[in-house]
Parts: C-alpha cells; structure tokens; sequence
C-alpha cells in the first residue's frame, strides 16, 4: 500500500511542504487540508500591495491550480480539522470526514492577538490575516476617514501606510514607548516614526486603549489619555500560534507546538512547521517561535524531507522584511544583547544599515533600502553560526 502524507493547514508552510514531498520524489497520497475556502496564498501583500489594490486576487495564489493536479495533490479546502487521533492515526474534520494518515505534518499557523476590551465586537474593529480580513478593510479605506491603529507591530504600520496613502486620517497607538519596539533598536523606530509623521500619520506612543466605542458605527477609540475620534480601528497587537490542535493530541506545546531541529513533535509520525512551531535555533541556542515567510517555507522542506526519511535539520538565519511607504526594511538575525552597532549609510538620505555585533561576531542587521549590505551581512550571520554553533540544542528538550 503506497503510504499517505496528510497536511494541516494550506497556508504558505503547508502549500511548501506539499510541492517538496512531491519534488523529493514521494508517490505516496499527498493529501493538504485547510479550513479556509480559498487555494493556498500568500500573505505578506495583504497588509501592502494588495490593501492598496495594486495586486489582484490571482497573484496572491502561491501555486495555480494546475500545479496541484499535476502533482497529485488532493486539496481538501474549507475543512477544518477538528482532532488528531493519534492512536488510531486519524484526522477527524467537521462534518464527520476521516482521513487516516501515516504521517502528518501540521501547519496550521498563527492567529491575530485579540484586544477584548468592551466594544471590540464593533464590525468596525479590524484584525488583518486573512484575504477575507483583507478585502474588508481595504472596502473601507477612503480618503478622509479616520483610522485608529491599535499596535506599532509591522502589520499596523504597514497598514498606516497604505490607509494613510489611500487619503485617511491615520493615528497610531502604541502602548509601549516606541513602535517596532519588540523588533529592532530605537534608531530604526526612530526612522519609521519619523516617515510616518512626515505623511500626516498621527504616532502616539505610551498610550493604551480601553475600549472601542461603538453603537451602531465605531465613534472613536477610548485610551488611557482620552477618547480618539476614528471611523474604523485596525488591531495589530501580535499573533499567537495554532496549536491547540496539537496539544489536544497530547503533543507538548509552549508557545507553540514544540519540535526538534528535524521539526519533528514528541510523535515520532508528526511533524509541524511554520507560525505553530517553537523550534530550537542552533544560532540563538534557545527556542523560537518565528512569524515570517522564509521560516515557514524552509521549516516547511525540512519537514517534507525528513517525513520521506531524510534526517535534515533546520538551522537558519531568521529574516524578515517590511515595506512601508517607499521604504524596504530588510532585517536578518536577532539584535539579543548587542554591544556595539555600526552604522552603514545614512538614514537621513533614507537608505542605511545597522549591524549589530555582541564581542565583535554579527548578531543581526536592520537595513532599510540598502539590499546589498543587508545581503551582506545576511550571509556574514549565516558563514559564522555554521563555522561555530552554540552547543545544546541537540534535542527539543535540551533548549528552552
Ligand atoms: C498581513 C500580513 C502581512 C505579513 N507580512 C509579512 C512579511 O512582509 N514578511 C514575512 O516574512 N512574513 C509576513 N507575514 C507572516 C507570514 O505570512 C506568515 O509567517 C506565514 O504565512 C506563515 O505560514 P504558515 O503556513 O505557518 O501559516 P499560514 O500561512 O497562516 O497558514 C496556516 C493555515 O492553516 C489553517 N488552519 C489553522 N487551523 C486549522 C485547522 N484546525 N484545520 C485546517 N486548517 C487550519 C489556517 O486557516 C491557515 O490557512 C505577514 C502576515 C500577515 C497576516
């Protein structure tokens, strides 16, 4: 009997892991189930290009759909899985469906952070993952309307940018002291503030919201400082994993479902991959949980690969990169207990680097139009954690 390769989750880990089965050579079923109704996309021009209707719906998909008929990938969309059988190596879907798997690869993503203060259910305030999310907004964003921001995270400036491009009155409310804060240094944040406001973008930080005050329509945004008029609200407060259906399986879970460097779970038939996942960093030498396009495609392969009894492990330099207005920021490692940072560049010219280094090695670099030095030090991270990996990160349990 050929064995059959189940998937949770046509996201973007997913949809990768499918098409390397295949690629690898696997001629087993390959079978890629996701709760959403649409092919697999991607997400990243959500919050940019496509909110600004320069992209169309066609250019979101990640594969067409001849691509999965030709590979012999049964896509089963708008199914959610409700439990894994472990025992008796079953999904069971809403609606009653089995499918029986001799491996299964969960890649079931992460979830916008809720901000559930009173009026929250307002249909005004806005969270952004989906295509669905999306397409409500961007019906929406009109010149002169007032958007209130929740969140200086990527995804609310991002969305800043395009609503504030698009004619509306922008504020972004921060609570902690700085947008980006949870991600770069103060330089960087320093720069964005900056380009934001110089667009008309209202960047108020130190303030938390209390409440959305809504009746039929959303009036304003109630923070600690007082009421913020605004139309509509645009939530960005992080993410956080889909991995109930893994702990429900009995598979530990911290902050996500727990893998070793093959991205395999305490099943030795289950493996998981992308936003869900909190894996080990060879580099970092603790536990990750990453939320970016390049983790989930490369956790994504190694997973696909070990499933068909390869033994690769994943070591990466985490990277990432926004756009915001004409400004790309590129960033690769993580800036963790930097002692010196070098400056590249100038940011007043709109184009500069920043390395961070810790005992002179390269932990991280911010860049923000500079593609060749971010290139640069990309593989600079890269050269050096390969010539000396931190010890201890052997097995899932060694690192926390
Ligand atoms: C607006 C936006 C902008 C972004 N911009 C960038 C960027 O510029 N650069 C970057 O690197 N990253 C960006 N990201 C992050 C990037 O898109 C994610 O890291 C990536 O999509 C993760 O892939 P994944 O497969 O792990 O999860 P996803 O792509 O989210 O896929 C998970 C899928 O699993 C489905 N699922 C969950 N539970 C079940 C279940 N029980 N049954 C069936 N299906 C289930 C979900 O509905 C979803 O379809 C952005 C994300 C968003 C939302």
């Amino acid at each position: 009997m050929p064995e059959t390769f189940v998937i949770v989750g046509s996201g973007q880990a997913g949809a990768q892991a499918a098409g390397t089965l295949r690629e690898h050579g696997f001629r087993g079923r390959v079978i890629l189930v996701g709760d959403e109704s649409l092919a697999p996309y991607q997400r990243p021009p959500l919050s940019k290009k496509f909110l600004e209707h320069l992209v169309s719906v066609e250019r979101l998909y990640l594969r067409s759909a001849a691509y999965y008929e030709n590979h012999r990938i049964e896509l089963r969309l708008h199914a959610p899985v409700e439990a894994i059988d472990r025992a008796a190596g079953r999904l069971h879907l809403r609606g009653g469906t089995r499918i029986a798997y001799d491996k299964l690869l969960i890649c079931t993503g992460s979830r916008p952070r809720t901000l559930d203060v009173p009026g929250s259910q307002s249909p005004d305030v806005h969270y952004l993952r989906t295509l669905q999310d999306a397409l409500r907004l961007r019906g929406k964003l009109a010149p002169g309307r007032r958007v209130a921001i929740v969140g200086g995270g990527y995804i609310g400036l991002e969305v800043a940018a395009t609503a504030s491009a698009a004619g509306a009155l922008v504020t972004v409310l921060e609570s902690s002291d700085r947008i980006l804060g949870r991600v770069t240094s103060e330089k960087v944040s320093r720069f964005f503030a900056e380009a934001h406001r110089r667009r008309g973008v209202d960047v108020r930080c130190n303030v938390r919201v209390t409440a959305f005050e809504a009746h039929e329509r959303l009036s304003g945004v109630r923070c600690d400082s007082g009421l913020e008029p605004a139309d509509l609200a645009v939530v960005g407060v992080g993410a956080v994993p889909n991995a109930e259906l893994a702990q429900a399986a009995g598979l530990p879970c911290d902050g996500g479902i727990l893998v070793d460097e093959h991205c395999r779970t305490a099943d030795p038939l289950i493996f998981a991959a992308g936003d869900c996942t909190s894996h080990p960093n060879a580099l970092l030498k603790r536990r990750l949980r990453l939320e970016s396009v390049q983790n989930a495609i490369d956790q994504a392969q190694v997973a696909a690969l070990n499933m068909c009894g390869e033994s690769r492990a994943y070591a990466e330099v985490p990277w990432f990169w926004s756009q915001q207005y004409e400004f790309k920021l590129q960033s690769a490692g993580m800036p963790e207990g930097y002692d010196d940072i070098e400056e590249r560049g100038s940011a007043r010219d709109g184009s500069f680097a920043l390395l961070y280094r810790r005992n002179n090695a390269l932990l991280a670099v911010d860049a923000v139009n500079m593609p060749r030095e971010y290139m640069a030090a990309r593989k600079r991270i890269a050269e050096q954690g390969r010539a000396s990996p931190l010890p201890g990160v052997a097995g899932a349990a060694a690192c926390h």
